[in-house]
């Protein structure tokens, strides 16, 4: 082995051990989570957010048994994507404000994308994951989560509750998607405790209409706990599996 390799198997080990160790402690917290609220550990799900770390941690974690990984910049999960292409069962979730015009790309790579919240893009996606599968890059449907805006401030991206029965309709009548359920992210310095309130609400009045809808995704590194009390399945979690961002803005 070279120095330089040597150097570069030290650096991989010791990110390696940070991560398994950060994993640890987060499985713990969500566990701890889920046994203070009453509810079963084996029905919330963390998904580690990789987005501005590199697709070198995203392989760390797969070899720590993870398979589900969360992003929220197309370009930047592609890059990603076709870097770990050899692993099996990998699924990428998209997780941030997505564009229309990013959608045929994201529809050949994604298995979810949380962050629907346009009638207009739902028909692109649904367009995108036909001519994905048609080209050969997916052969099943999308699942989408209708993100809802908890702020009822329609700039910052998300559906009006108002309006989610009629998107949650018009996803449910597109050949190439599959309704999974909600997400959100409440307003930043909000108490997120009477948010994921009303979040479970409108999830309740969806399963009503929509029974299969029954992912709630909410929750992230500074209010999973909250989240879990309010019926979270998903937890997306970076910050405190993979460390502070470079850069915070995404
Ligand atoms: C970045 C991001 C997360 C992860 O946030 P942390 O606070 O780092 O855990 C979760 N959800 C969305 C939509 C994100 O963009």
């Amino acid at each position: 082995m070279t120095g330089e390799s040597a150097g570069a198997a030290t650096e991989s080990g010791t990110r390696t051990q940070a991560l398994s160790s950060a994993l640890t402690g987060l499985l713990e917290r969500i566990d701890a989570a889920c046994r203070a609220a009453g509810r079963d550990p084996a029905r919330v799900r963390l998904l580690p957010v990789t987005k501005f770390f590199p697709a070198s941690d995203v392989a760390i974690l797969y070899r720590l048994g993870r398979r589900e990984f969360g992003e929220s910049r197309e370009q930047e999960a592609g890059a990603k994507v076709a870097e770990l292409a050899d692993l099996p069962d990998i699924q990428w979730h998209m997780i941030g404000h997505l564009q229309r015009n990013k959608a045929k790309a994201v529809a050949r790579w994604a298995h979810t994308v949380h962050s629907v919240d346009s009638s207009r893009l739902i028909t692109a996606l649904d367009v995108g994951v036909r001519a994905a599968r048609e080209a050969g890059y997916r052969d099943t449907p999308l699942r989408v989560l209708l993100q809802v805006s908890l702020d009822r401030d329609p700039t910052r991206g998300g559906v009006a509750a108002d309006d989610l029965p009629a998107l949650a309709d018009q996803v449910d009548k597109s050949e190439n998607l599959q309704l999974g359920g909600l997400m959100a992210v409440p307003p930043l310095d909000a108490d997120p405790e009477p948010e994921f309130a009303r979040l479970a609400e409108l999830h309740a009045r969806l399963l009503k209409r929509h029974p299969m809808g029954t992912e709630l995704s909410a929750g992230m590194s500074a209010d999973l706990e909250a989240a879990i009390r309010h019926g979270s399945t998903c937890v997306r979690v970076g910050t405190a599996l993979m460390g502070a961002r470079p850069i915070t803005s995404g």
